[in-house]
């Protein structure tokens, strides 16, 4: 067997779109012959499928998932002067979303094995600005919803879930979305559920929430021509709705497949001597949707994870880093005040973090080569 034919790519879409192409190429050929391209039919199709399926009673379509978090947060009252606590090992979209809304984000470090918001630190946190937590359902995991509903009950807070990689999560009996007030999800093409482009979606249980969001995404008209506020252009288009539409059966298939071929790699990872390489910790087994599967590479292995990351790639295994600087030591957002030290466990994991191949259909021989692979350079 040649090389090239070992190499493990670190996504793979096409297994997910070739079995269903033609269901997807007919929906979008339904769209532009109704020719309702914004605010479509399928668009609301879809809101109402994703929201039955997360458990909900409201869905509405916004642009991004960044879109979903800074209008979300609007139309749950959180405004200039309040104060949102968010995780500082976070894709940088949590924090400006919270920005964009015009609130100011509060960082706070994680759990270094599960890479999940640490309630603990977040209670420290807390001032009488605090008004909401955005927990970031992190890799596909949640965050605990037992505690984050004692945690939020207990300050009287809101809780707003980043759910971007964590569509149809579960953990305690709960799904991704169904705890906090409302959630954001996003349809990134590589997120759990992806479209051929951007997209987003906010979904609540509050009838006026959902309200409220679908004037904000329309330029703030509750009704044509009739502006109560400033908004935004924000929609899900219809023909991105139409595709998500037809995936969406697909989803819960996908996110086992996900978790057995995270379970596979636990099992594997189990093998390596003294424990040099660790998984970021399953805490909600089946539950976990398996977005990315990350590994902490420890210092007592063999080589630094920038440079497991180069052997990797020269052995055709391609791999990312989610996320290589976090959010508190971004140059553009230095203003919000922190300095280098402030998070000692996010600061941790971005220098120790890998993120390996994980995609529905990645088969258990491409995982145990995988794994070998990490051996061999460890011996
Ligand atoms: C992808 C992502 C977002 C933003 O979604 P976009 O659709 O890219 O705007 C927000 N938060 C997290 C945790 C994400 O992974």
């Amino acid at each position: 067997m040649t090389i090239s034919n070992k190499t493990v790519p670190f996504v793979d879409l096409s297994l997910q779109h070739q079995p269903i192409q033609g269901e997807i190429e007919q929906a979008i050929a339904s769209v532009i012959q109704r020719g309702d391209f914004v605010l479509g039919k399928s668009l609301q199709q879809f809101e109402e499928a994703f929201a039955q399926a997360s458990g909900v009673d409201y869905a509405v379509g916004v642009a991004s998932g960044t879109d979903a978090i800074a209008l979300g947060l609007k139309a749950c009252g959180i405004t200039q002067g309040d104060e949102v606590l968010v995780p500082a090992n976070t894709f940088i979209a949590t924090v400006m979303g919270v920005i964009q809304a015009g609130a100011t984000p509060i960082l706070v470090d994680c759990d270094p094995h599960t890479a999940l918001i640490d309630l603990n630190l977040a209670a420290k946190a807390i001032t009488p600005k605090t008004k909401a937590i955005v927990p970031v359902h992190l890799y596909g995991q949640m965050v605990s919803p037992t505690q984050l509903l004692d945690f939020a009950n207990s300050h009287n807070i809101i809780i707003f879930e980043d759910a971007a990689q964590a569509h149809l999560a579960q953990r305690e009996g709960y799904t991704a979305g169904a705890v906090g007030m409302a959630a954001a999800f996003s349809f990134y093409p590589s997120k759990n559920l992806g479209a051929f482009g951007n997209g987003g979606i906010l979904i609540t249980k509050d009838e006026d929430i959902a309200q409220t969001l679908r004037s904000l995404r329309n330029y703030g008209a509750p009704k044509k021509y009739y502006h109560t506020q400033v908004g935004m252009n924000s929609r899900l288009d219809t023909l991105q709705a139409a595709i998500l539409q037809v995936k969406l059966p697909h989803l819960s298939q996908w996110n086992q497949l996900r978790n057995q071929a995270g379970q596979i790699y636990d099992q594997a990872l189990q093998s390596l001597e003294a424990q040099t390489i660790v998984p970021i910790k399953n805490v909600s087994q089946e539950g976990h949707v398996y977005h990315l599967y990350v590994i902490r590479v420890k210092p007592e292995y063999s080589v630094s994870r920038d440079r497991l990351q180069d052997i990797l790639g020269e052995k055709g295994i391609q791999t990312g880093i989610h996320y290589p600087i976090p959010c508190h030591l971004q140059p553009g957002y230095k203003s919000l005040g922190y300095q280098l030290g402030d998070f000692p466990q996010a600061e941790m994991l971005c220098h120790s973090i890998l993120s390996l191949p994980m995609y529905p259909g990645i088969t258990s021989e491409q995982i145990s080569w995988v794994v070998e692979q990490l051996s061999l350079i460890q011996a």
